[in-house]
């Protein structure tokens, strides 16, 4: 009898322990005072608070949040919220840190945060969420603000909600506050273009990426994993360039079609009906779409030139890590990669195109409604789309520049150029080098 030997999953409480060792890698290739990656292991402060919510049918149900500051130095925490039953302290400390870092890479003045619920918001009625989502940021008022911490949508949180807590902080500090969270509600002070923004910079690394393969879009194949806001902006910007989007999959599963998909038919009935099931198991649908179907396993391992993953984070581990086939990941889930995953794909000379990278659009955009809320000066989409293409492009091509002088993987890069700008504040405030010269 033999006994099969299953990788062992990485402990759930040493994600944040793994995510920050992986600065030890870029710290190789930088000059670098040890006070910057000592500063990093740490989160500067942390929040953790019971949320209690009546529910409709009168029952009082308790909930668990938190909020992360990971690091300030460049300015305040921004970092969006998520609502997950299976949010931890831990995973949102990683979150915030990997906040810090994209932050740095795409040269915004500010810190890393995150914050998030453990619940399932699908399981709670229009009225439960928005009683949740405004006793949570009461409960947070005082940690958070404009000039300190500001949080934005993540997974399972919109714009709606953002309006929501808006509202909610600015009866607590009774005053109006539009610059405390971003991706609010245009007619609440969100700006245009954050709903597309995390999908418009991700096809812009693709499009710097495009020049140097020589990739023909009607021949260039695309899976997504993941169809909610990033997942869905990014394969409707492919397809209107003429990219074949041939997989697409959502937490109930995934639909397949070597020829490509209607994108636009795809969004139109995942958002009327909510689930991509329905395209091709309702009625008239099913006609409509002829797909196979795949799980959110089978979806990574397709023979496509690019795959995104766009929900949750370790989704490639090294247990499938060997059976991934893709030309080229654009990661635009934060930490879908996990690190064992990483090294078996870099022999396998998979490139991959970083989270803090990758999805930096989102935050970019957050960066020009904090802007606009502040200055009161509301831009055009046309004017919010020129300079987030001009922060990407420039940001990308620096990281892309790096990874070329050094040999390292984009990856690396990106922590190198993001330890290089964080190490530049550490050191302006003043190491050891400083204070024990002339003593
Ligand atoms: P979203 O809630 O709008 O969509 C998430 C999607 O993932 C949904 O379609 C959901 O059905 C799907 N999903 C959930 N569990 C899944 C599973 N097990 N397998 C496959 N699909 C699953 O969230 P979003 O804002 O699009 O965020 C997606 C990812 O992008 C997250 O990792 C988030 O941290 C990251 N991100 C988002 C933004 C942003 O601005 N929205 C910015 C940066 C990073």
């Amino acid at each position: 009898m033999t006994v099969e030997s299953k990788p062992t999953p990485p402990k759930p409480e040493d994600a944040f322990e793994r995510a920050v060792a992986r600065l030890d890698q870029a710290a190789n290739h930088v000059e670098l005072h040890t006070e910057v990656i000592e500063r990093l292991k740490f989160a500067k402060s942390i929040l953790t608070v019971s949320v209690p919510v009546r529910m409709d049918d009168g029952s009082l149900r308790m909930f668990e949040g938190h909020r992360v500051r990971h690091n300030d130095l460049r300015g305040p925490g921004k970092g969006g919220l998520r609502y997950h039953p299976e949010v931890t302290l831990d995973e949102v400390k990683t979150l915030a840190f990997w906040m810090t870092c994209k932050c740095a890479v795409m040269d915004l003045p500010f810190g890393g945060a995150k914050g998030g619920v453990a619940v399932d918001p699908k399981s709670l009625s229009t009225r439960e969420l928005e009683r949740l989502s405004r006793e949570f940021v009461a409960r947070i008022a005082d940690f958070i603000g404009p000039e300190t911490d500001i949080p934005a949508p993540d997974v399972y949180t919109n714009a709606r909600i953002m309006g929501w807590m808006m509202d909610e902080y600015s009866t607590v500090v009774r005053r109006r506050t539009p610059g405390v969270i971003t991706g609010k509600p245009l007619s609440l002070g969100g700006s245009r273009g954050r709903d597309t923004a995390t999908g418009f910079g991700g096809y812009i690394c693709l499009k710097e990426w495009e020049q140097a393969e020589g990739w023909t879009p009607q021949d260039t194949t695309v899976a997504v994993q993941g169809f909610g806001n990033a997942g869905q902006a990014i394969a409707r910007l492919l397809h209107d360039d003429g990219y074949r989007v041939i997989a697409v999959s959502d937490s109930k599963g995934g639909i397949h079609q070597p020829e490509g998909f209607d994108v636009d038919s795809l969004i139109r009935t995942k958002n009327e009906t909510r689930e991509l099931k329905a395209v091709y198991c309702q009625g008239s649908l099913c006609e409509a779409v002829d797909a196979d179907t795949l799980d959110n396993e089978e979806i990574l391992k397709l023979d496509v030139d690019i795959l995104v993953p766009a929900a949750l984070s370790n989704v490639i581990s090294e247990a499938n890590a060997t059976d991934i086939k893709a030309g080229v990941i654009l990661e635009l889930a934060n930490g879908p990669i996990d690190d064992g995953a990483d090294a078996i794909l870099a022999k396998k000379g998979i490139p991959v195109i970083p989270d803090i990278l990758a999805n930096a659009g989102g935050v970019t955009v957050s960066y020009f409604e904090w802007v606009q809320n502040r200055s009161g000066d509301y831009w055009s989409e046309d004017e919010v789309t020129k300079r987030l293409e001009k922060r990407m492009r420039t940001q990308f091509q620096a990281v892309r520049d790096l990874a070329a002088e050094h040999e390292v993987p984009l990856r690396t890069a990106a922590y190198i150029l993001a330890l290089k700008r964080i190490g530049d504040a550490v050191e302006a405030m003043g190491t050891s080098r400083y204070f024990n010269s002339g003593t």
